[in-house]
């Protein structure tokens, strides 16, 4: 099935999106109308949600809305132009020695987005003639950037260190490039691995954590400090600002050259406005509280083993995963989308996870947890999954299975 429009004559975009509607693939925006957090206000109601990325609950923190509001104070709103014109502020530059430390790497360079700064780093690196070894689940920025760079993109077997190994025994590769955790099925990668061949193969070990910085590991260093590897390892680190942190925005962090050779080559660094500095002065409250405060990271293992454990009580067909990211594996699209229209008569927004986000006939509910949501969210979830889920598979039971949390 096609999934692009883009070289479709005009004339036939209204049949393209019909087409899209009839395979139950058109997707609609649902505007919030208040701030992000557990109980989202949606079409005039509010709803208990699981489905955002806001793991430690700091999109809505007081003290990092004073801060963006401090920022403005004092930058104003806009960044007025690129970082290399006069875009870079002050803010920008603490908030990149704060990451770099952070990270343990000498340096860090921020980006507008995730999606920018894998396209940056990976069309920096390799082109035309090379070739770049790809998760078959990796997430589609670092897909993309190995599409922009035309060097060959080869995709290796998820989660599979043989497969990358074959892989690599054909052709060499310049790059190898894996989400830490992945981010529609919240397993990690197995980095030891991955590390250990790329050292081998003399090819750049590029680790996008958007899913595992804040979450995972000492103070919330990530799915590197999970394994226990640093910079030699993996000397290229991509992170996002817009989940754990709860802003908006990513970071590259490596070694001096690496930075440098970034600022003076990565197009989607160059050719873009710079955030507003207002946002760095943000961040950088976020990312001290992610730091400090390790109970949020403990509340959200507590939610997960909850939650782990009714699922397990009620047969619901979960994938094995140890992160905020719990997913529902639905099969068909129809299946998730009745799962989700279910939840949301029961009050509950889980959105359903179509392809080509996710790949044909694995269709589910990407369910997310946050710091913020209280232990009895869970079980109303348990129970709504019960009524939505279970009716469907043990047809004619009216009344919710009980279950009992630890
Ligand atoms: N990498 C991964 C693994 C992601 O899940 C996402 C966001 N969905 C991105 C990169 C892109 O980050 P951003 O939203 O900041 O563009």
């Amino acid at each position: 099935m096609r999934e692009y429009l883009s070289h479709y004559p005009r004339s036939d975009l209204a049949a393209e999106l019909d087409r899209l509607r009839a395979a139950r693939r058109y997707r609609a925006l649902r505007p919030l109308a208040g701030p992000q957090g557990p109980r989202p206000q949606i079409g005039g109601r509010e709803l208990l949600a699981f489905c955002s990325n806001d793991y430690l609950g700091l999109a809505n923190h007081p003290q990092v809305v004073a801060a963006f509001k401090r920022g403005a104070d004092a930058y104003g709103v806009g960044s007025g132009a690129s970082h290399l014109i006069t875009g870079h502020s002050i803010a920008h530059q603490a908030l990149e020695e704060a990451l770099a430390d952070f990270t343990g790497r000498p340096r860090a360079l921020l980006f507008a987005t995730g999606y920018m700064a894998n396209l940056g780093v990976i069309s920096t690196l390799a082109g035309r003639g090379d070739s770049i070894c790809e998760d078959r689940l990796n997430h589609a920025s670092l897909l993309d950037g190995a599409r922009l760079s035309q060097a060959r993109l080869r995709r290796y077997a998820h989660g599979d260190p043989q497969a990358l190994a074959r892989l690599l025994e054909g052709s060499g590769a310049r790059l190898i490039a894996t989400d830490g955790v992945f981010s529609m099925d919240g397993d990690l990668a197995p980095l030891p691995a991955l590390a250990a061949l790329a050292r081998d193969a003399d090819a750049w070990l590029l680790v996008d954590d958007a899913h595992g910085l804040g979450v995972l590991g000492e103070e919330g260093r990530g799915s590197l400090a999970h394994f226990g590897l640093g910079p030699e390892q993996v000397p290229i680190l991509v992170g996002t600002l817009g989940k754990a942190l709860g802003t908006t925005g990513a970071f590259v962090a490596g070694s001096r050259e690496l930075i440098e050779t970034l600022i003076q080559r990565a197009r989607s660094y160059i050719f873009t406005t710079a955030p507003p500095p207002a946002m760095a002065v943000a961040t950088q409250e976020s990312l001290g509280i992610a730091r400090r405060e390790s109970w949020r990271r403990e509340r959200l293992q507590t939610l997960i083993r909850r939650f782990r454990v009714g699922a397990a009580q009620l047969g619901l067909p979960l994938l094995d995963s140890a992160t905020p990211i719990q997913p529902l594996i639905a099969g068909t699209v129809e299946q998730a989308l009745s799962w989700s229209r279910d939840l949301e008569a029961q009050g509950i927004l889980v959105s359903a996870i179509r392809p080509p986000t996710v790949p044909e006939g694995s269709s589910r509910l990407r369910i997310t947890f946050s710091a913020a949501h209280e232990m009895e969210d869970v079980d109303r979830l348990l129970e709504a999954l019960d009524r939505a889920v279970g009716c469907g598979e043990r047809q004619g039971r009216r009344e919710p299975h009980r279950w009992a949390p630890r």
